[in-house]
């Protein structure tokens, strides 16, 4: 079509949206955008900066499809061409598509791909030449539903998961937060949803990706300023899989990176998945607004397997490998490894690791020794070193503190804690604690230990400190 023409749709478009809006608002977003071209349903705009095409996209998003939709028809589409012209980049320009929320699903939606010879979002999973349907989902093909033995400590969760992955974005769990300690199975459970969704919808963009992953990714698109194509390409995908989401704790950028996703997504009907170590109340470091949206759907949490499911999740893992284990045998497993799935499942892998190389039979006794030495090396870990890391990251001071001479009372306190926990979590004598912890002899422990024992019992704070250092020390 003509220039004449994408001026005129513009010029039908700009009445509705002078219409629908504040002279201002209008005035500062929609007045400066200049009308490229038109091709078919296809109307491209250029807008002067990234972050105005980003404020567009939050809060006119509806606005500008129903527009379009009236002015040029349902299958109007609209392109943004972002003019960057004062940074380095200046000159560059980026297209980015916008697929109109009224675009019919059966369509195959070609205009979300990026163009050839465009600049292409950068995929941060660096596989080249992307295609929407060409981005692997990165997902574990073990971690299914069917592996993933259902009992009371997963029921919510996972009948929730499975209804996501029957209906993405169409139940009322989007997102669906699923929580839990370390080894109970999130990270399964959100992969098994991913899978699912594929088997039920193998056009859908699928993408499991960890938060640490995510966070990476984003810092070195901010360092090569590709923060835009970052973002592109997370608004392609229609199952987002988020992985332990608590590591965007204190993270500022990333976490309004995320929001800014997060909100494009939901508001194109695409499923949300976030797993976290922490009830969405006990995230700390975690803005609010984006705390609030992860409240939304449906925060599902998962707990230590009862011994009956710890039984049948052993018993699933041999038959999957085609083992035969006596019933006492796993009985006992079950009996000793009590609060995490993926220690349970360490313990089977060990125990056939040590029979396969001794040829010896899997035994009772095999069993009960390799569990025994099992917990004693869980309980070496604990060494004075570990205790006084641990301590010093506590109170943000380095280790090298608590062996300087000061009288600091923080730094006398902190070393006052260490010996404390040398004395009660290792099998150290005060000498040697004394010795390792800032050069002091055994009366110095012992007086450490009486006056760490005196604190606990009267000052509320101090007693709180040492419990979450406890926590800490037994991670
Ligand atoms: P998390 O992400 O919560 O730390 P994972 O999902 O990595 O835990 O689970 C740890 C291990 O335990 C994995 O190998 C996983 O397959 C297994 N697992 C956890 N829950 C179950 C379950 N309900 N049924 C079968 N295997 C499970
Ligand atoms: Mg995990």
């Amino acid at each position: 079509m003509t220039t004449r023409n994408c001026e005129e749709v513009w010029a039908k478009c700009l009445k509705i949206i002078q219409d629908n809006l504040a002279k201002v608002a209008f005035n500062t977003w929609f007045a400066p955008i200049v009308p490229v071209d038109l091709k078919g349903s296809q109307l491209t705009i250029q807008v002067p900066s990234t972050y105005f095409y980003e404020y567009l996209e939050e809060h006119y998003l509806e606005l500008m499809a129903m527009t379009l939709h009236r002015v040029i028809g349902p299958d109007a589409n609209l392109e943004y061409r972002i003019v960057v012209s004062n940074d380095q980049n200046a000159g560059r320009t980026v297209t980015v598509a916008m697929p109109s929320n009224h675009v019919p699903k059966s369509m195959p939606n070609v205009s979300t791909l990026p163009r050839k010879g465009a600049d292409e979002p950068l995929n941060p999973f660096a596989i080249p030449g992307l295609k929407k349907i060409q981005i692997d989902p990165h997902l574990n093909p073990e971690y299914t539903f069917e592996n993933y033995v259902e009992g009371e400590c997963n029921r919510l969760a996972r009948a929730a998961g499975f209804a996501v992955a029957g209906n993405p974005a169409g139940t009322s769990f989007n997102p669906l937060f699923i929580y839990g300690g370390s080894g109970l199975g999130k990270t399964h459970l959100a992969n098994a949803i991913g899978l699912e969704v594929k088997k039920n919808f193998p056009d859908k963009v699928v993408l499991y990706v960890d938060a640490n992953k995510f966070l990476t990714q984003y810092m070195q698109a901010t360092r090569d300023n590709n923060r835009n194509d970052f973002i592109n390409f997370y608004q392609m995908i229609d199952v987002l899989i988020l992985d332990d989401v608590q590591y965007f704790a204190d993270k500022q950028g990333t976490q309004e990176v995320f929001f800014q996703i997060f909100n494009y997504l939901h508001q194109h009907q695409k499923q949300l998945i976030l797993t976290s170590d922490k009830a969405p109340v006990d995230l700390n470091g975690m803005e609010e607004r984006l705390l609030s949206r992860f409240k939304w759907g449906l925060a599902a949490d998962l707990q230590e397997p009862d011994f009956e499911t710890r039984i049948r999740i052993l018993k699933r893992k041999t038959y999957k490998d085609g083992i035969e284990i006596k019933e006492e045998i796993l009985e006992y497993i079950a009996s000793h490894v009590t609060n995490n799935v993926r220690e349970l499942e360490g313990t089977l892998i060990s125990l056939l690791a040590q029979a396969t190389l001794n040829k010896k039979e899997i035994t009772l006794e095999l069993a009960k020794g390799m569990i025994d030495k099992l917990v004693k090396n869980t309980q070496r870990e604990i060494s004075i070193d570990y205790i006084q890391k641990v301590v010093c990251n506590y109170f943000s001071m380095s280790v090298d503190v608590l062996s300087s001479k000061t009288r600091k009372r923080e730094i006398v306190q902190a070393r006052q804690i260490a010996m404390y926990f040398a004395k009660n979590m290792t099998k150290c004598s005060l000498a040697m604690i004394g010795n390792a912890i800032g050069n002091k002899d055994h009366a110095t422990v012992l007086h450490a230990c009486k006056t760490v024992n005196n604190l606990i019992e009267t000052d509320k704070a101090f007693k709180q400190d040492l419990d979450e250092i406890e926590k800490r020390l037994k991670m």
